[in-house]
């Protein structure tokens, strides 16, 4: 990593300047740095690689920002990361469960075991209901407007009060009502309850399955982006931790530079090509001069939910089996639970020890946002040790908070119409790029965001792709086809 670097480097080729050290930021800077084109800089406001996909420590053990599985049905990236990371590489057994009023049911949702949990009359109600719905929705299909709407349409009233509207309602903080369908489709579009059915039943080679392994570096997802930064330095890439762009100026619709504070110092730096992966709403309010008046008040209502996860170290060599256990109950505050061992067991330094990392899903400002760290711990300790009984109190030796903004961009009822207010306006500007997850406020996984790095850099390369066209499959991510 550089500590005072010179750019655009004496030598003469086209500089490019990457705003966010993520996965799509460092691997638009590698795939740059690679072709030798371009003198290529990655600025990092954390001292961390990885934004969402880092990987935190703490006495030794390791902790991903909520647990982050490596799967893609892209098979030129399982071979990018495979390059990357190499025997750094393992596979993960997957084993979920929702958590609900005292009884656990496997994720996703598997339709047999399921019925058996919730009991004769409700399993028969959700059958009904799951039935019914499909014969209306041929009869008279209803438009699909709310995150409500498609729940109902794919799963029938009653599965989706008790699966999908409480958790979304955590996750995202308002009705389902109030919430864009759009979500749902990138989760769980083509996700069907036949698809579960014979998923239990037959498990054969020609049936579509859900995903029951995945791959995970074995010192967690941060070591994705820190090898990434790696390269690139190794390549004569300048990589710095620590600076945060403040401002972009533009002369005759081009960015000219960008100004970049590190502690109290700005600098300037001129800049040929710009990509940017941070956070649409708050690139956009760093204009100089600033964009018209009506693109900033979409991007201003561009809205992000917030994350904090509470990290504890316990006196047990293990909690449960899961990899994520999801938290429906509405009187239990945090959203999703994962224990790192299970993942790899070298995200722990103690054989005799375990960790966990609880998820919860807030919005800056609010009562879970302004909760001490301590009381966090403290009741993330009480509901791990009272309400789900999966400790006792005494094991918990010791936890840290952390606190994650713009975790998940916010699909309301009106971002589409935002985003097409704002999206066109940036593509004005001729050496821009936004790219990622947050940058093109599209709820994209790693690989997603990786592929839109690649896809960025190939532009200035001379190829020619739509980054808005990644994340467009018509499938549920959880299945897969087996050949
Ligand atoms: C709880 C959770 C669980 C997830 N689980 C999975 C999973 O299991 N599998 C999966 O594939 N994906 C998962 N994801 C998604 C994954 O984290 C993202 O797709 C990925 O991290 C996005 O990468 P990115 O580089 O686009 O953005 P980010 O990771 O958000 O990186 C952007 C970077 O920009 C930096 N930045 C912001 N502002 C500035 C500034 N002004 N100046 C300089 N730098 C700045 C940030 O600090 C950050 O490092 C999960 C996400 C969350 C929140």
């Amino acid at each position: 990593m550089t500590d005072y670097p010179v750019f655009p480097a004496i030598d003469k080729r086209p500089s490019v300047l990457i705003l966010g050290g993520g996965p799509a930021g460092l691997t638009a800077g590698y795939e740059l740095a690679r072709s030798g084109r371009y003198s290529v800089m990655v600025i990092e406001k954390q001292k961390a690689w990885g934004g969402l996909a880092r990987t935190l420590t703490h006495r030794g053990y390791r902790f991903d920002i909520g647990g982050h599985r490596w799967f893609t049905k892209n098979e030129s990236l399982n071979k990018f990361l495979k390059s990357l990371l190499g025997d750094e590489l393992r596979n993960t057994r997957r084993v979920s469960r929702i958590y609900l009023e005292g009884k656990f049911y496997d994720y996703p949702l598997k339709l047999g075991p399921a019925l058996m949990t919730m009991g004769p009359v409700t399993a028969a109600k959700a059958g009904l209901d799951y039935l019914l719905t499909h014969v209306m929705e041929r009869v008279s299909p209803r438009p699909v407007i709310s995150m409500e709407d498609a729940y109902r349409k794919q799963f029938g009233n009653t599965l989706y009060r008790m699966f999908f509207k409480q958790y979304s309602e955590k996750v995202w903080g308002i009705d389902c009502s109030e919430a864009s369908a759009d979500w749902v489709d990138q989760r769980v579009k083509g996700m069907s309850i036949v698809t579960a059915v014979l998923d239990a039943l037959i498990k054969s080679r020609t049936v579509a399955s859900l995903i029951d392994e995945f791959v995970y570096p074995r010192k967690g997802i941060g070591r994705i982006s820190e090898r990434l930064a790696e390269e690139i330095e190794s390549m004569g890439g300048i990589t710095c931790q620590g600076w945060e762009a403040a401002g972009i100026n533009t002369e005759e619709g081009r960015v000219k530079s960008v100004t970049a504070r590190r502690e109290n110092e700005e600098y300037e730096i001129p800049v040929d090509y710009l990509l940017s992966t941070i956070p649409l709403n708050e690139f956009c309010m760093m204009f100089d001069p600033p964009l018209p008046g009506g693109v900033l008040n979409s991007a201003g209502l561009l809205r992000f939910r917030d994350l904090i996860t509470v990290n504890l170290v316990l006196s047990r060599p293990k909690m449960t089996d899961d990899t994520w256990i999801y938290i429906h109950d509405k009187d239990i505050l945090l959203g999703r639970l994962h224990e790192p061992k299970n993942w790899s067991p070298e995200m722990v330094p103690d054989p005799y020890r375990t960790s966990v990392v609880a998820e919860y899903f807030c919005s800056r400002g609010d009562e879970i946002w302004r909760l001490s760290d301590q009381m966090l711990v403290d009741i993330t300790s009480r509901d791990l040790a009272t309400r789900m009984q999966f400790i006792n109190l005494n094991q918990v030796e010791g936890g840290f908070v952390a606190r994650h903004p713009n975790a998940y961009p916010f699909y309301d009822l009106d971002y589409r119409k935002n985003l097409g207010i704002v999206r066109p306006a940036l593509k004005e500007i001729s050496n821009l790029q936004v790219l990622g997850r947050s940058g093109l406020f599209r709820y994209n996984n790693m690989d997603h965001s990786i592929e839109t790095g690649l896809l960025a850099a190939r532009n200035l390369l001379g190829e020619k792709h739509d980054l808005d066209a990644v994340n467009m499959d018509a499938e549920y991510h959880e299945i897969i086809r087996r050949k």
